[in-house]
C-alpha cells in the first residue's frame, strides 16, 4: 500500500492546519446561506473548521467566514453553525479519541 499524503486544511477559527477529514467544511449556498457540508461534496466555496463550537465562534468574531466565503454571515447564521457543530460533536462522542 502506498502511503498517501494527508491533505491538510486550515481551520478559519484557530488557524491551525489539520488533516482535512478531521475538519468540518462550511460552504456558502448559492443564495448566500452558510451551511455545514457534512458530505464534503457540496458545491461552492468552502471554509474549514475544527469540530469545535469555539472555533466557529472565533471564526465568527474575526469575520473569517465572510472573508473565506465572500458572503455576509449574520449573527443568526453564526449561532446556528455553532449550535450545529455542537450537536455534531455530541453525536460523534462515542467514537472520538481512537486515533
Ligand atoms: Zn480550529
Amino acid at each position: 500500500m502506498k502511503k498517501n499524503k494527508v491533505p491538510m486544511r486550515r481551520c478559519v477559527g484557530c488557524m491551525e492546519s489539520k488533516p482535512k477529514r478531521e475538519l468540518i467544511r462550511i460552504v456558502a449556498s448559492p443564495d448566500g446561506e452558510v451551511l455545514l457540508d457534512l458530505t464534503g461534496k457540496a458545491n461552492g466555496r468552502g471554509a474549514y473548521l475544527c469540530p469545535d463550537p469555539e472555533c466557529a465562534a472565533k471564526a465568527g468574531k474575526k469575520n473569517a467566514f465572510a472573508r473565506s466565503l465572500h458572503i455576509n454571515v449574520s449573527e443568526e447564521d453564526l449561532q446556528r453553525i455553532v449550535r450545529e457543530i455542537g450537536a455534531m460533536i455530541h453525536t460523534n462522542d462515542q467514537r472520538t479519541n481512537r486515533e
